[in-house]
């Protein structure tokens, strides 16, 4: 797990702010698979809870995997398979909208073009 060795200690006092934000669970709401996840769950979100062997993820809402981009972003819990589901979505989302070349309604609240330094 590389993306929580940077930054350790304003990692941990984001990973904090953010865990206590989303009372300790995961917050995916369902976008980690195509056709939708967790639909039998309130609020269709994820019931993962933070666990010394199941620790969840704070990440950008959308990941990309670059942790200077995704640092940059409004901050999420996900636990591991959630946080794999949504990065596949982010790479998905990003590949079409290179190939249309043009921008539809985002699934996710993307970071506008050039904003990162
Ligand atoms: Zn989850
Ligand atoms: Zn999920």
């Amino acid at each position: 797990m590389s993306f929580t060795d940077f930054a350790p200690i304003a990692a941990e006092t984001v990973w904090r702010v953010v865990m206590q934000a989303a009372g300790y669970q995961c917050q995916c709401t369902g976008g980690c698979k195509p056709e939708g996840a967790h639909k039998t769950n309130p609020g269709h979100r994820c019931k993962r809870e933070h666990k010394p062997w199941q620790p969840l993820i704070v990440t950008a809402a959308a990941p990309t995997g670059d942790p200077h981009k995704d640092m940059g972003a409004e901050q999420v819990a996900y636990c591991g398979p959630c946080y794999d589901g949504h990065l596949a979505a982010t790479k998905r989302t990003a590949r079409a909208a290179a190939d249309k070349h043009e921008t539809d309604t985002p699934l996710f609240d993307l970071a506008p073009e050039g904003s990162d330094l």
